[in-house]
């Protein structure tokens, strides 16, 4: 393809996902196709001779539409967003132009310097305490990951290290301190609640350290959360068998309810426990640190150590954009940093400049900066926190509906960041949590086997729940309005026909 080919076929490209993105929500959103549909459609392998654009644009409509799940239409209220923006995608254009590793500063010090400048202007714009800011006194700052639970492993790994290196601070010799290393490192165990991310688990397996969770209540006050006195009696409890608690993740919005973790309590148990590394993901809810009304939220976070918070899943920025902070770099430069004679370069051996690759696994790294950049100047923070203020205010509109029928439905925990998490309202008597488990469940599978919205469903304590969350750009008040409907014919269809 030359560039006058490339020409023609980028503003063909162009044209058609502008008409996809302005047509999306006449799309059934769910893909109904079958496993393995594709195969049957392409071909044993790539032709011999190359072809045209327009005959393999052509193919996206007919082959690749049917089974994509539409995450942009309106109706996509499952799991939590992937927030997609023309400005975002036109930040991936330019990455993709621009096609470099970036390991090194060096590699391209605009990617390395965009990124350390647009997650200074995040750290604040989310209020995170300036401990996490590339400028702070404890040396903190931000990098950009691929995921959350790409940020959680590489926490985990730094804590891991980081609490080892203690034990191992006063050996006299190497052979003194690998003893000392090896005789605590299986009794390492990591700590996060039973509604936290499965991401830490992930992140314990590939670590090779043990984890237990903390079971947190569901009531109409806490929503799940993780309390200062549950995390004490497991850290004594851990201890009492001779396991050594050395990290913990803790919330700010958890998958399930967006339950937030108390965090102030848990400060405060951790004054007992300094070598604990405190990790916060706040994957999804912490895109809303941006709006004044939730920064309380973040006021104490200076006595964690990490937080990460997902703009590609609510802050309008396309995948894959995780964002994590850290208030001292040095212990993950001290746990990740390699430096092999072929990477070596004058400006790294200054120390003067970055080298993202010792801030997180892979070497390589694309140049994720533009985006956020090209983001955050489009909408300014005023653009931002109208997004985020619009969608909780939508949600809050859903959850009002349901409220309004008591009949049919009952809510499992306030609204909360755009998420509404209910059942279907079966009655009391003695087999009540069967039957209202069996028909919340049918009513759920109707829902998504119609296919006009697509949404999920959890399991609380045994409750089997419906979450519905209208977080996505193209949502709107009629939306969810619309969802609301849907959901009210399914339970009478559901409750008219039985469960046979
Ligand atoms: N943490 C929380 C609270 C999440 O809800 C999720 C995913 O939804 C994750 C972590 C994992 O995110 P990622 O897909 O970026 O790894």
């Amino acid at each position: 393809m030359d560039s006058s080919q490339f020409r023609a076929a980028a503003h063909s490209a162009i044209d058609h996902i502008i008409g996809y993105y302005d047509t999306i929500e006449s799309r059934r959103v769910l893909s109904d196709v079958e496993p393995g549909y594709l195969k049957k459609l392409l071909p044993d392998g790539p032709p011999e001779l190359g072809e045209a654009w327009a005959e393999i644009q052509s193919d996206i409509e007919s082959k690749i539409m049917p089974g994509l799940t539409h995450w942009q239409s309106p109706n996509f209220l499952a799991f939590f967003p992937a927030n997609s923006s023309y400005p975002g995608i036109l930040g991936e254009l330019y990455s993709a132009a621009f096609t470099s590793a970036n390991f090194n500063w060096l590699c391209s010090p605009a990617a390395t310097e965009l990124e350390t400048i647009v997650l200074d202007w995040l750290c604040k714009l989310l209020s995170l305490p300036e401990c996490f800011l590339s400028t702070s006194s404890t040396g903190g700052g931000g990098v950009i990951q691929g995921s959350a639970s790409e940020a959680i492993v590489t926490v985990i790994v730094t804590a891991r290290d980081r609490y080892l290196n203690y034990l191992a601070a006063d050996a006299k010799t190497d052979g003194e301190r690998e003893g000392i290393i090896d005789a605590h490192r299986h009794k390492l165990v990591a700590l996060f609640s039973d509604q936290a991310h499965s991401s830490t688990q992930k992140g314990c397996l590939i670590a090779g350290v043990k984890h237990r969770s903390i079971k947190v209540p569901g009531s109409s006050t806490s929503n799940y959360s993780l309390t200062g006195p549950l995390l004490r009696q497991k850290i004594e409890e851990l201890k009492s068998q001779g396991l050594e608690p050395f990290y913990l993740t803790v919330t700010l919005g958890t998958t399930a309810t967006c339950a937030i973790d108390n965090f102030a309590e848990i400060a405060e148990v951790l004054k007992d426990y300094p070598q604990i590394w405190v990790h916060v993901d706040a994957a999804y809810a912490g895109a809303a640190l941006i709006c004044e009304e939730y920064q309380h939220l973040a006021v104490g976070f200076a006595a964690f150590d990490s937080f990460n918070m997902n703009m590609h899943k609510w802050l309008l920025t396309n995948f894959d954009c995780s964002c994590l902070f850290v208030k001292e770099r040095k212990h993950l430069l001290n746990s990740l940093s390699i430096t092999p004679s072929y990477l070596r370069n004058p400006h790294s051996d200054s120390g003067l400049v970055t080298d993202y690759r010792d801030w997180q696994i892979p070497l390589g790294r694309r140049f994720r900066a533009l985006k956020i950049w090209f983001v955050m100047r489009t909408y300014g923070v005023s653009g931002l926190q109208a997004h985020i203020r619009n969608t909780i205010s939508h949600g809050e509109h859903f959850a009002a509906l349901i409220k309004s029928r008591p009949d049919l439905f009952k809510s499992i925990t306030p609204p909360a960041f755009a998420l509404t998490v209910f059942v279907v309202n079966t009655g009391s008597g003695g087999q009540m949590l069967e039957m209202q488990n069996k028909i919340t469940k049918a009513v759920y599978e109707r829902i998504n086997e119609e296919g006009k919205v697509y949404i999920t469903s959890t399991v609380l304590d045994g409750i089997y729940a419906i979450r519905v969350v209208g977080a996505g750009p193209k949502v709107r008040r009629e939306t969810l309005e619309r969802a609301f409907e849907v959901v009210v014919e399914a339970v009478v269809v559901v409750r008219d026909v039985g469960l046979g």
